[in-house]
């Protein structure tokens, strides 16, 4: 059974070719209304009229987006699958750095991946650099891949640069790990470029608030300031919630960093939707 415009088609009798087209252009619209798609059709020449003898047609299967991800409504197929792994895998570091073409800064950071278009790292599209090393070692952690310090790919730092953001989709950029306070010095011209760009900036660190500030350290300190918001403290495996926002385990805070630096308290940060949306 020939195809014809992606239609199984029989004919009976002689039709002129550009008569069959016309007739399955219109057929398949009159589907397409329905929402429905012309799947097979039987044709018989009757004089000069043509008979549409019998027909078959599927549900058109729709899919919708969800932050610019394909999410199923109806089920999943090959090529949805393969987007959705593409579009959130974390991304080939040495694919993405160390191209060439960059002048470099001087300045090493030891990367431990990247991942672009996050919904979760934080809110709105972003892109999120885990750093590698870790010295917390959490029970249950999301990497334990980040904690050696000598693992991960060690590249200068206009290189992450030259790679953040990956669209103009991107809201924000988050620092993840591993420990990104553990390399404050060398996120600092990170930071500081997203921050030009006007983008959100997140940082998650197994420090908790209070230690990070007893830290004195003036590379710390810089990063603290450039945050928006920072996710402290390590994950608590008896206090993990799968329902909580952007973070694993309860004893976890969102805090919004320049509203605690001004009152001198830690003030925790909320969503703001006209924020996101802007
Ligand atoms: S602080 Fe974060 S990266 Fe480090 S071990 Fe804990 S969960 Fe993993």
């Amino acid at each position: 059974m020939p195809v014809i415009d992606g239609v199984k088609l029989t004919v009976q009798g002689e039709i002129a070719e550009n008569q069959i087209h016309d007739l399955l252009e219109e057929e398949k619209s009159r589907f397409a209304a329905k929402g429905k798609k012309l799947a097979r059709v039987e044709l018989e020449a009757d004089g000069d009229e043509v008979i549409v003898r019998s027909f078959e047609a599927s549900p058109i299967k729709r899919v919708r987006r969800i932050t610019g991800y394909l999410a199923p409504t109806d089920n999943w197929n090959a090529a949805k699958q393969a987007e959705l792994r593409d579009r959130v895998v974390q991304a080939n570091l040495t694919a993405v750095l160390g191209k060439g073409g960059v002048e470099p800064l001087g300045v090493k950071l030891r990367v431990n991946g990247l991942s672009y278009e996050s919904v979760v790292d934080g809110p709105g599209i972003r892109d999120t650099l885990f750093v590698q090393g870790c010295p917390r070692r959490c029970l249950g952690c999301h990497n334990p891949g980040s904690w050696d310090f000598s693992g991960g790919v060690e590249v200068d730092v206009a290189e992450a640069i030259a790679a953040l953001p990956f669209s103009p989709l991107v809201y924000g950029v988050t620092f993840s790990g591993g420990e990104p306070f553990c390399q404050a010095e060398a996120l600092l011209p990170i930071a500081r470029h997203v921050k030009r760009l006007d983008l959100s900036l997140w940082v998650y660190t197994g420090y908790t608030w209070e230690e990070l500030l007893d830290l004195l350290d003036p590379a710390v300190w810089e990063l603290l300031t450039l945050a928006d918001v920072v996710v402290d403290g390590p994950f608590v495996r008896e206090l993990a919630d799968l329902g909580l926002a952007f973070r694993g385990s309860a004893n976890q805070r969102l805090i919004d960093v320049r509203a605690s630096l001004e009152k001198g308290e830690t003030v925790l940060w909320e969503l703001r939707r006209a924020e996101i949306l802007a």
